[in-house]
């Protein structure tokens, strides 16, 4: 008998941010392939009787290629597992979800899908930035800092558009030409900026600054991934809005 599984968002860091329904499933599940992005204290909860697979993130050197990913999920699964594949913040956005079930599909494995708060959404909450305000911004954006093939080469002219924040995943590697591109195709120099470096964990650091001074404030402080980046006016109510760690 086929298995099954499950592809299951484990939210931005802070445990308690998994769905009910993601705990559930984790502490049911025969295997469980993670990701470098869900935290200790998320893999703790994993019962041991499950077989736990580090398969890493492709960028980084103790992992395993995208393909070989999908295969392992599939056998896994035919072997009449059940199969839990965690993966940071949403499947869906940014987290290559699409790609893992099409695999499934053609091998004719079923699956399931569990959304997770996705990163902006944490980081937004945890650093007092609401992404829509009705004095600040009607829309907000998500975006890639690094594409398929390496450049940060971003629809520029539709960034730099009133009234919308911009939330960029990935961002920092690419963060000089990210901001050097805003400013050229217009965007005003004083925007404000948040970086939010390991958002909702208990090593959550926030800088806030402006587009024109973000790479030096990135660089005097070390930020390191993972980092997203909130561009717009709602970055201003930060100041006022903050609690984390601080009640
Ligand atoms: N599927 C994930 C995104 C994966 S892409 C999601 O929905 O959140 C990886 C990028 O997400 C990182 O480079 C970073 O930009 C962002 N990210 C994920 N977790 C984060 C966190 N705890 N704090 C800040 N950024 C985070």
């Amino acid at each position: 008998m086929t298995g099954k599984v499950y592809l299951i968002g484990a939210g931005p860091g802070d445990p308690e941010l998994l769905t009910l329904k993601a705990h559930r499933l984790l502490t049911q599940a025969d295997v469980v392939l993670y990701d470098r992005l869900v935290g200790k204290e998320i893999i703790s909860l994993i019962p041991d009787t499950a077989e736990k697979m580090y398969v890493g993130k492709a960028k980084s050197l103790h992992s395993l290629p995208q393909e070989e990913i999908n295969t392992l999920l599939a056998s896994k699964a035919k072997e009449g597992n059940m199969v839990v594949r965690l993966k940071g913040g949403d499947p869906f956005i940014f987290g290559r979800g699409g790609e893992e079930l099409e695999e499934l599909i053609e091998e004719g494995v079923p699956f399931e899908v569990v959304p997770g708060v996705t990163a902006a959404a944490g980081c937004a909450a945890y650093a007092g930035i609401p992404l829509t305000h009705r004095d600040y911004a009607q829309s907000v954006r998500f975006l890639t800092g690094h594409l398929k093939d390496g450049t940060t080469d971003l629809p520029w002219d539709e960034l730099v558009h009133p009234a919308q924040t911009l939330v960029i995943y990935m961002g920092l590697t690419g963060l000089k030409e990210i901001s050097e591109s805003l400013i050229k195709f217009g965007m005003k120099p004083t925007m404000p900026v948040a970086i939010v470096e390991k958002g909702t964990t208990k090593e959550q650091r926030v800088f806030t600054s402006t587009i024109n001074k973000v790479y030096d404030v990135a660089m005097q402080n070390e930020a390191k991934s993972p980092a997203l980046l909130i561009i717009g006016e709602v970055v201003t109510l930060q100041n006022k809005l903050e609690w984390y760690g601080k009640y």
